[in-house]
């Protein structure tokens, strides 16, 4: 029986074109700075390895992943974006989001776990609107652990007094989001944006 549903926030409780641009940009930058060299240069190689790294998964890979193996800190790369954009800007309240939440929220624990840091977390849930339908949430800063690593999963779970079979995970990246929740035993869902949440039926 499912007790609990745990949702990834970009790319799932949000589409946003602008704010994929702004993390690409963010990421060029945050590059540049580590590595002392142009953002068209380092654009250039971010895009390179998200080429390579993506051929082996068949996905797109989060700029997150694809600076880790650059060796930038997730801290320096974090500070860098905080900086850079307020999602806040670009995004905007979500009725019908809200709405599905909320109905949700009457039979099941709710919670986020995102790559993303507590801070841009924030401002992306204060603007849609859902601040406060989550009991938990997630984030990098939480136990300094990304996904797809399964401890980060299995933690998130002992925090929700849940075990994983009592889970089901809500994600758009397989291979980040879906693959490590299935391997614990997770439920999962895969969704293209929140639109598949609106009529997401546990
Ligand atoms: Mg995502």
């Amino acid at each position: 029986m499912i007790k609990a549903v745990i949702f990834d926030l970009d790319g799932t409780l949000y589409q946003s074109t602008v704010i994929r641009e702004k993390f690409a940009e963010a990421a060029y930058l945050t590059l540049s700075r580590f590595q002392k060299i142009t953002l068209a240069d380092a654009r250039k190689l971010i895009e390179t390895r998200r080429d390579e790294l993506g051929k082996k998964t068949g996905a797109g890979v989060p700029y997150t992943l694809v600076l880790k193996s650059f060796g930038v800190t997730i801290e320096f790369w974090h500070r860098e974006n905080i900086n850079y954009f307020d999602p806040r800007k670009y995004l905007s309240r979500d009725e019908r989001l809200i709405e599905s939440l909320v109905r949700l929220k009457e039979q099941y624990k709710l919670a986020v776990l995102t790559n993303n840091n507590l801070v841009q977390t924030e401002r992306t849930l204060e603007a849609l609107g859902i601040t406060n339908l989550f009991c938990r949430i997630f984030t990098y800063n939480t136990y300094k652990l990304l996904k797809p690593d399964i401890t980060f999963f299995k933690k998130a779970a002992d925090d929700l007094q849940v075990i994983p079979g009592e889970c089901l995970f809500v994600g758009d990246r397989y291979d980040v989001d879906l693959e490590p929740a299935l391997s614990l035993g997770m439920k999962i869902r895969h969704v293209k944006g929140p639109e598949d949440i609106y009529s997401l039926a546990v």
